[in-house]
């Protein structure tokens, strides 16, 4: 099959298409038209040639027709030149139908004919002329054919046809010449409009092919993206995992640094730094710091005869026994092979590290399990203080070593403080102190009692009991020694027990109603009630006055714990004793205070009483106090008078108690009694 693509022949193919399409149609009028005229003729045998010839090319040109819709086995210009020879031949048959029956027929007749010719003329323009030349070759015959029959009437209707025909064929073949260039071009603009949409829809197709590339890299783009993003997250995670090791690294590399690597506590150089922070903060707050230079005693001796497995092992209990017997913010460093040092903060006093190294020593004393060996260690301390040793952490390292140096010299398990006079003082405490734990049992302690004299009237109205010590091997000592250390190892609850117990026998001996005793109480003392319940049985034992007994208290007590103190005071009170407030203007009470708690006596120091009489302010203080103890119903009584101008100022003032050696010492039992008769 033969099919030109070409773009003139598919227009050409449009343009004759109706050619073709209409074979039919006016193959059917033509083979109809011939049948009539032969049916109407008088002598149709004459005419059966052009007849039977336009029915056999009406046939063939149908045929021709329908082989090109049908196959389009052939080039069309074959199918064409076909077409139009086989519609030039049936023109021609029409002219020599023409031709040969004006020979015959009747004027009649002729003009059927004529009629019918003009007919099939006019009315085939428009199936022929589709394209060009088919109607020329259809009409150009017949009309010869027709002139030729026109010329045959008389000369002046002739000519008259003629020239009517030649007029009518003349705008025919314009008007089919016409028809085929407006034909040709609607063609040509209807595939123009399908180019144009077929081109549109190319365009379409490319947009929609474009839009799905579009949406398909848009659909990868985002893959990629996604792909990129879990790639960067991959990253970013195994980054992390990279910073977080990098960063484990420098920590323990910081840590190594800084730590010893056996124990685990901080070495040299953190320890240098810890001690600089503790100066800066000792500095600001005005307080203490101790550094204590500890070493093992006979270390050596284990690693070397036990290896240095076990030396290890007890190297790393020695932190987990300091911590126990230390405050959370003490320092404790390694600084190497056996040696500890502790940095202790916000002192009280030195003996504060006394107390803290003693019980290092102590739990460092206790037997070492390690490794199934059961090991005897010490450890051997030396202090020194900042700021009165050094004011740098390498001074005070130092001086801290060098005594240890001297502790472990006086045989181990020791301390020792750089400073030879606090040694030295050490050792006298650390002696008062063992003595003390035995005073009681050994009977070291007595009481003594110094009258307290109305100075107007010279009558006694009671006695100040005071603790005395008489240790076989100290001597006597002074209760400004001992007192504070009975209170810090606690011993004053049992003592100050003893001493009520003593004071109200002795009391019970005097039997004399009138005299008022006053106990020192101690501060700890005051916040324990079963002292109360022993107060009271003591009483009611001795069947002594309550009223005879008054309890010195000092403004310390009131400081410390006031709603506590408030309550014991009160109860005391209660059962009818009195309280004295001792050393009246040392402290800083305020009369606030006073007005709250049951105070049926001031004691007023002999600070005041000392410079009195030089002193015009210190008077008009003391004034003041008498008079606002006058306005809260509270007794004075002015403690150290030791003369006569002293006296004479009190007399001056207003004054009446007195208590001090103007009158007479602290007198022992008997002594009192002498005082006491007349
Ligand atoms: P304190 O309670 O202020 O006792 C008064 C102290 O002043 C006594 O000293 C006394 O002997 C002394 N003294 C009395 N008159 C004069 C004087 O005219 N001139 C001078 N310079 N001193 C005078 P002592 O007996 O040495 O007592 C000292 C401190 O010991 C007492 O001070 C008291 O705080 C404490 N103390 C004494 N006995 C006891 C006690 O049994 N229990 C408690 N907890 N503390 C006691
Ligand atoms: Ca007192
Ligand atoms: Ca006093």
């Amino acid at each position: 099959m033969y099919k030109n693509s070409s773009e003139d022949s598919i227009l050409l193919e449009r343009q004759v298409q109706p050619l073709f399409e209409n074979t039919m149609l006016s193959g059917l009028a033509n083979i109809c038209a011939a049948a009539i005229l032969y049916s109407l003729l008088t002598e149709p045998l004459l005419s059966i040639f052009p007849c039977l010839g336009v029915v056999v090319f009406s046939l063939l040109r149908i045929g021709v027709a329908k082989h090109y819709l049908k196959t389009h086995r052939f080039k069309l210009q074959t199918y064409l030149n076909a077409h139009i020879l086989l519609t030039m031949m049936m023109g021609i048959m029409w002219g020599v139908f023409e031709f040969i029956q004006y020979q015959v027929e009747t004027l009649e007749i002729r003009n059927i004919v004529l009629l019918l010719n003009i007919a099939l003329i006019a009315g085939s323009i428009s199936t022929l002329s589709t394209y060009r030349n088919t109607y020329l070759a259809y009409v150009i015959p017949q009309s010869i054919g027709i002139f030729y029959l026109l010329s045959l009437y008389d000369t002046e209707t002739a000519i008259y046809l003629q020239v009517a025909f030649t007029v009518f064929m003349g705008f025919m073949i314009s008007s089919s010449l016409n028809m085929t260039r407006i034909h040709k071009n609607s063609v040509k603009l209807i595939r123009y409009n399908e180019n144009l949409i077929s081109d549109l829809n190319d365009e379409i197709r490319v947009r929609e092919s474009v839009q799905v590339e579009l949406e398909e890299s848009k659909v990868g783009l985002e893959n990629k993206v996604k792909k990129r993003t879990e790639d960067l997250i991959d990253t970013n995670v195994h980054l992390e995992r990279v910073i977080t090791k990098k960063e484990k690294a420098e920590q323990s590399l910081q840590y190594l640094a800084y730590h010893d690597e056996l124990t685990g506590l901080p070495n040299r150089n953190l320890l240098v730094d810890r001690i600089n922070q503790s100066i800066k903060i000792s500095l600001r707050d005005n307080q203490q710091m101790a550094i204590l230079f500890l070493d093992l005693d006979r270390f050596k001796n284990i690693n070397d005869s036990l290896g240095h497995n076990v030396g290890d092992e007890v190297l790393k209990e020695i932190p987990i026994r300091l911590y126990s017997v230390l405050r959370s913010h003490d320092t404790i460093s390694r600084n190497g092979g056996d040696e500890f040092v502790v940095v202790l903060e916000k002192l009280k006093d030195a003996n504060e590290a006394v107390y803290v190294a003693k019980k290092i020593i102590a739990c460092l004393a206790e037997t070492f399990n390690v490794l199934s060996h059961t090991i005897h260690i010490g450890a051997s301390i030396g202090i020194s203080l900042y700021p009165d040793d050094g004011d740098t952490p390498l001074v005070l390292l130092r001086n801290a070593d060098t005594a240890m140096y001297k502790a472990k010299k006086s045989g181990g398990k020791q301390l020792q403080f750089y400073d030879e006079s606090m040694s030295h003082q050490l050792r006298d405490r650390l002696e008062l102190e063992s003595e003390l734990h035995n005073a009681l049992a050994e009977n070291e302690f007595y009481m003594v009692y110094q009258p307290q004299v109305n100075c107007i009237t010279g009558e006694t109205t009671g006695f100040e009991s005071l603790i005395r010590w008489k240790n076989k091997k100290l001597g006597e000592i002074n209760p400004d020694r001992f007192v504070p250390i009975l209170e810090e190892t606690g011993l004053i609850y049992s003592v100050g027990e003893w001493v009520v117990a003593e004071v109200i026998a002795f009391v019970k001996t005097i039997n004399d109603d009138k005299k008022v005793f006053s106990i020192n109480l101690s501060a700890l003392q005051c916040t324990r009630l079963d002292f109360l319940t022993f107060v009271s049985e003591q009483i009611s034992m001795r069947d002594v006055k309550p009223s005879q007994i008054e309890f010195e208290i000092t403004e310390s007590i009131l400081i410390k714990d006031f709603e506590k103190t408030k309550i014991f005071l009160n109860e005391l009170h209660s059962m009818g004793c009195s309280i004295a407030l001792d050393d009246f203007g040392t402290g800083y009470t305020s009369m606030n205070y006073l007005a709250q708690l049951p105070i049926d006596v001031i004691k007023i120091d002999k600070i005041f009483i000392k410079h009195i009489h030089q002193t015009e302010n210190l008077k008009s203080i003391v004034k003041a106090i008498i008079m606002m103890s006058k306005s809260l119903n509270i007794n004075n009584i002015f403690e150290g008078v030791e003369t006569q101008n002293e006296l004479d100022v009190i007399k001056e003032i207003n004054g009446s108690i007195v208590q001090g050696y103007y009158y007479s010492k602290p007198l022992e039992e008997s002594k009192v009694i002498d005082w006491l008769t007349p």
